[in-house]
């Protein structure tokens, strides 16, 4: 490998650290054939739910190229969301990721800085940015660039820091210092498999979305929740945790710096009384450009009574 190649990669990876991400690796850009059988599978399964749009764009699910022909690697990065509390007014509880602002535009401006530096590293350069927006196999890509293994709850795990993390991408038409996968740490645990509340797993790795609380509470559009998961939610209004909160890596888990994930508060002095009685207007107050906005104002009390109701 050239050093100049060594050079550049590192020198993004600095500026990626400095930008706020907590980790970021290297992969080369290639069809992801091991992937293919299995997403194919789930999909037959229906594990996917209403959520549809899953089925969209398999092809280009698997091969980068497809979202951007000249593509060569691609960067994976990690973004830390383990806030230093949880709520703890309310037994109704919502998943530590939409505590704060939407990750969304919060990730997408640091990648701005990042895409800014790559622009300055070479007189031509294409690339392409992605935050949870697009057909990527975002765990896939950070497992292959090192940054962690898909643990069998299915979620990308960080040996030095737990799962508590957004992933993003950038697809760039250069080629890198590329990193390679690690080594699976899950054993002999199954503490996920046998927390989940709703039997939401079908075996190891391999998450039935359609049972996960997260879909229930957030993708599905229906006006009532189905009563087969009646006493089911531990309290989850929005999202859920288990499946994270117990596994081992996470002992790991430091708390983030990113103050625009802080919660409001508003949001932090909300108790039982106050989310029994929400209404629309303080719904928005609260949740102003928060990924909670999501469920729109019909979904969250639709979960909050159903919780009341079981
Ligand atoms: S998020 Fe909750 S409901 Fe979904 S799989 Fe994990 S433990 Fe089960
Ligand atoms: S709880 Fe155990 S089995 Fe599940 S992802 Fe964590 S280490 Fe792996």
């Amino acid at each position: 490998m050239s050093s100049d190649l060594q050079q550049i990669s590192t020198s993004i990876k600095s500026k990626a650290l400095e930008l706020g991400f907590d980790f970021v690796g290297f992969s080369k850009s290639e069809k992801l054939y091991s992937e293919e059988g299995k997403l194919r599978q789930w999909l037959d399964a229906g594990y996917q739910g209403s959520m549809t749009y899953l089925e969209n764009h398999f092809e280009k699910r698997l091969d980068p190229s497809l979202l951007m022909p000249e593509t060569r690697s691609v960067i994976s990065l990690m973004y830390n969301y383990y806030p230093e509390k949880e709520l703890s007014r309310s037994s109704f509880k919502l998943a530590k990721y939409a505590y704060g602002k939407d990750y969304h535009n919060v990730i997408k401006k640091r990648l701005k800085g990042l895409t800014s530096m790559l622009e300055s590293l070479w007189d031509h350069v294409s690339y392409r940015v992605f935050v949870d927006s697009a057909p990527v196999m975002e765990r896939q890509w950070a497992a292959q660039s090192g940054l962690g293994w898909i643990g069998k709850n299915t979620l990308l795990i960080n040996k030095e820091k737990g799962s508590f993390f957004f992933l993003a991408e950038i697809l760039i038409d250069k080629e890198l210092a590329y990193d390679g996968p690690i080594k699976d740490h899950c054993g002999s645990c199954t503490a996920c498999l046998d927390a989940c509340p709703t039997d939401a797993f079908e075996g190891p790795n391999v998450l039935n979305a359609s049972k996960c609380i997260s879909y229930q509470t957030i993708e599905l559009k229906d006006a009532v929740i189905d009563s087969s998961f009646k006493g089911k939610f531990d309290d989850w209004m929005f999202g859920c945790d288990i499946c994270q909160d117990v596994c081992p890596w996470n002992r790991f888990s430091t708390p983030h710096k990113e103050s625009k994930f802080e919660p409001s508060n508003e949001l932090k002095e909300m108790n039982d009384q106050d989310w029994k009685k929400l209404s629309e207007k303080k719904f928005t107050e609260l949740f102003q450009g928060s990924a909670v906005q999501r469920t729109k104002y019909k979904g969250l009390r639709r979960n909050i009574d159903f919780l009341e109701e079981n």
